[in-house]
C-alpha cells in the first residue's frame, strides 16, 4: 500500500482528498501544518506528498525545500491563486506537479497515480495547467489524459488535436470535417457526431472531467472547454 502525507489546513479540502485517496487504497497521513509535515516526513518518510501552499506557520514552498534537502519524493502543490502557480513554475522548487483549486478529487488521485508511475521526478513541473487534464504531444502525435495515453483512431487524433489547439473555440460539424477529413465531401455530419461519441467515451474511460470538456453546442457544433 503507498502513503500519501496530506499538508493541508482546509479541514474540507483535505476531507474529500483523504475520502478519495482510502478508496483507492492509498494510506494517508493528514496534517495541518508545515511543522507537523516536515516532523512527519523525517520520522516516517511517505511515498507521495500532497502540499498545501498557504500553511499556517511555513509556506508550502519552505516546505518542499526542506523535504528536497533529503529526498526526491513526488510532490504535487495544491494552489489558490495564478500568483501561486507563478511561484511553482518560476522557482523551480522540484515538485512534480500541481492542481488549482478547486479540483475534483478523483483527478487528483489520478494524477497522483500518473506521477508515481513517471517514477522519477522531474526537476520542475511540466505540465502547463490547463492541459493537465489533456496534454498534446504534436512531435508523436499523441494526446494523454490525465497521464495516460490515448489510443485514438486518426481521426479521433485530428478532432481531438483541432479542439486543443483552440480551447473555447465553437467548431461547427462542416468545419471539422473540413479539417479533419481528407475528403470532406465523402463523409457526413453524423460522421462527426459519432466521432465525437467515441472520443467522449474513450475520455470518460480515463476520466469523467476530461469527457465533460468536449462540449455539445447545441444548434451549432462542438467545443473544448477546460
Ligand atoms: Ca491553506
Amino acid at each position: 500500500m503507498k502513503s500519501v502525507l496530506i499538508v493541508e489546513d482546509e479541514p474540507a479540502i483535505a476531507d474529500t482528498l483523504i475520502y478519495a485517496l482510502k478508496t483507492e487504497n492509498f494510506s494517508v497521513t493528514h496534517v495541518t501544518t508545515g511543522s507537523e509535515g516536515l516532523d512527519h516526513f523525517s520520522s516516517t518518510p511517505p511515498d507521495f506528498v500532497v502540499l498545501d501552499i498557504g500553511l499556517p506557520d511555513l509556506t508550502g514552498f519552505d516546505v518542499c525545500r526542506r523535504i528536497r534537502e533529503s529526498s526526491e519524493v513526488p510532490i504535487l502543490f495544491l494552489t489558490a491563486r495564478d500568483s501561486e502557480i507563478d511561484q511553482v513554475l518560476g522557482l523551480e522548487l522540484g515538485a512534480d506537479d500541481y492542481v488549482t483549486k478547486p479540483f475534483s478529487p478523483r483527478a487528483v488521485v489520478a494524477r497522483i497515480r500518473a506521477i508515481m508511475r513517471r517514477g522519477q521526478p522531474s526537476p520542475a513541473p511540466s505540465v502547463p495547467p490547463s492541459s493537465a487534464l489533456l496534454h498534446h504531444t504534436e512531435e508523436t502525435m499523441s494526446i494523454t489524459c490525465c497521464g495516460h495515453q490515448l489510443d485514438l483512431t486518426a481521426h479521433e487524433y485530428k478532432l481531438l488535436a483541432i479542439f486543443l489547439s483552440q480551447p473555447g473555440r465553437v467548431f461547427t460539424r462542416e468545419q471539422l470535417l473540413e479539417k479533419a477529413w481528407d475528403d470532406p465531401g465523402s463523409a457526413m455530419d453524423r460522421t462527426i457526431d459519432a466521432h465525437i461519441k467515441s472520443l467522449r467515451a474513450k475520455l470518460r474511460d480515463q476520466s469523467t472531467e476530461a469527457a465533460q470538456t468536449l462540449q455539445t453546442r447545441r444548434g451549432l457544433g462542438y467545443t473544448l472547454v477546460f
